[in-house]
């Protein structure tokens, strides 16, 4: 029997009160690691509850005082990369390369938040009126929470939590129960920070969990990171409900590639980003737009290199690509693929037969690209979430923007170049929040905000940097007279 994973509440391991247990699989082997929560409404109050008293004292600690937990956290996510990122590739499927490339963008949002001492400063203007001065404190809200989607299990907690602590706040992650045992070991090797009991919480669980967080009166700020329609639905829901929401959603991610760029750079670049986690990245290139003469032959360079891809187990030596998260999400990327084929897509490379010896039963789906005769064929603006990139040809760079700004989607948008103007005419013109100039990956860091428009995040402020700081706290304004007659009586 798997082992059962517990919720980590007030500074101790408790194991959940719902009943129902879900199978944490490892997508390389179909196996079962572990059982994970299904979650329940009480063990979301004990948090909140726990967290909220913890609350009182926690946002009263110097921040110069709180920022040192966040070192020692950084130190031990460096210290333990290894451990951290084998388990991550594990229940996850990416390789090892991969895992511990999430790491790296963990620890650089602890750092980031280890500035909060400077970061929280305000402004104080003096004399806005005789003897009268004006000053804004920014405060924490009580207890954040964030929900988090399986791609990234150990990177996306951090781009909120340790903001979130730093600021004053206490804390619940809520990981995906698809992936709950990466956090779940980060957890423990978290316990030697020696945060006050309460600080820092962990809950698992699928819907009815998200929904209790959605519910809890004493949670007031929620971050999330999934697909759109759950994010539209967190934000609705929570909005209502009077919280502070940020969520961000999915995304179909296009990248223009121009006559003039550097093509064979390009065609490495696009590759890696489309294929690189199996395409489960929320910044993937999805689509390839060329332009003008660009076109055949970067079409059989693409297709050449997405070949040269070695799939398989993420801890295989020499494997660029591991499995897709489950068998539903395999069989959902192969209607995706047939649906775009039936109407009209061009298969020119096909991953659905894939094989992996010795891995017969994993969730493999190897590279595949489908040109498109034009933007109607559905597939163009649905996000797969998966090894596919399909291919798009237009005739100009005002076409191919058009194209860009049409999607419902507005992650992320790239362009290959070797003209200033066509650069900056892009970046100027794009529906986009996170833009690549020659880049595959338009990942922002840590102390940039996560970008996202349109479907892809509803909210205001955004993960990461001052949006998070902003994000969670509040700006408390003070008018203060001080007249010298009042001074002087004392
Ligand atoms: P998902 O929306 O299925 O799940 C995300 C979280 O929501 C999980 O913790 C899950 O338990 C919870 N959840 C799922 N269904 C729910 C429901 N009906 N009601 C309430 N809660 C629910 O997403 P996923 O499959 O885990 O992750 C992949 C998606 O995340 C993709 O769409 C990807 O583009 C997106 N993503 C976006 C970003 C970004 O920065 N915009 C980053 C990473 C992933």
């Amino acid at each position: 029997m798997a082992l059962k994973i517990k919720n980590y509440i007030n500074g101790q391991w408790v194991e959940s009160k719902g009943a129902k247990y879900l199978d944490v699989i490892n997508p390389a082997t179909s196996k079962c690691e572990s059982r994970v929560p299904a979650g329940s409404r009480e063990d979301v109050d004990y948090a909140s509850e726990s967290a909220h008293r913890a609350w009182y004292s926690w946002k009263n600690t110097p921040a110069v005082k709180r920022v040192q937990y966040l070192f020692r956290m950084k130190q031990i996510l460096e210290d333990n990369v290894d451990e951290i990122a084998s388990i991550c590739t594990r229940e996850s499927g990416k390789t090892f390369a991969e895992s511990k490339a999430e790491m790296v963008r963990a620890v650089e949002n602890i750092e980031v938040a280890c500035n909060i001492p400077k970061l929280m400063q305000s402004d104080f203007s003096e004399n806005i009126a005789t003897g009268i001065d004006e000053f804004y404190i920014r405060q924490s809200l009580g207890v954040g929470a964030c929900i988090a989607p399986f791609n990234f299990p150990i990177m996306i907690p951090f781009w909120f939590m340790p903001y979130a602590i730093a600021c004053g706040n206490t804390y619940i992650v809520k990981p995906s129960e698809k992936v709950p045992l990466t956090m779940t070991r980060i957890f423990e090797l978290f316990e030697a920070v020696n945060l006050p009991a309460g600080v820092l919480n962990m809950v698992h669980g699928g819907k009815e969990t998200v929904d209790s967080i959605l519910e809890n009166k004493l949670i007031p700020a929620i971050s999330f990171v999934g697909s759109t329609p759950v994010a539209k639905y967190i934000y609705q829901t929570g909005t209502s409900n009077g919280k502070r929401i940020q969520a961000q959603g999915g995304a179909k991610n296009p990248v223009v590639v121009m006559p003039d760029a550097d093509e064979d750079t390009a065609v490495r670049i696009i590759a890696d980003s489309a294929f690189g986690c199996a395409g489960q990245r929320c910044l993937a290139a999805s689509i390839v737009i060329t332009v003008g003469s660009t076109g055949k032959e970067f079409a059989d360079k693409i297709v050449k290199a997405a070949k040269a891809k070695k799939v398989g187990n993420g801890f295989d030596e020499g494997v660029d690509m591991g499995p897709v998260i489950t068998a539903e999400s395999k069989q959902r990327i192969e209607r995706v693929i047939e649906k775009g084929l039936n109407d009209g897509g061009r298969l020119l490379l096909d991953g659905r037969d894939i094989k992996v010896p010795g891995h017969e039963t994993g969730y493999f789906i190897g590279p595949t690209i489908i040109e498109l005769a034009n933007t109607k064929n559905e597939i163009y603006d649905t996000e797969i979430f998966g090894p596919v990139l399909c291919l798009v040809h237009v005739d100009s760079l005002d076409k191919a923007i058009e194209l860009v700004n049409t999607s419902k989607y507005g992650n992320s948008a790239c362009i290959f170049t070797r003209s200033g103007n066509a650069a900056r005419k892009f970046r100027n013109e794009v529906l986009a929040g996170n833009v690549g100039i020659n880049i595959g990956i338009a990942a922002p860091m840590a102390f940039f905000p996560f970008s996202g428009w349109k479907e892809s995040f509803f909210g205001d402020l955004h993960g990461q940097s001052m949006h998070a700081i902003e994000f969670y706290t509040q700006t408390k304004v003070v008018i203060e007279r001080w007249h010298d007659e009042w001074a002087r009586k004392f």
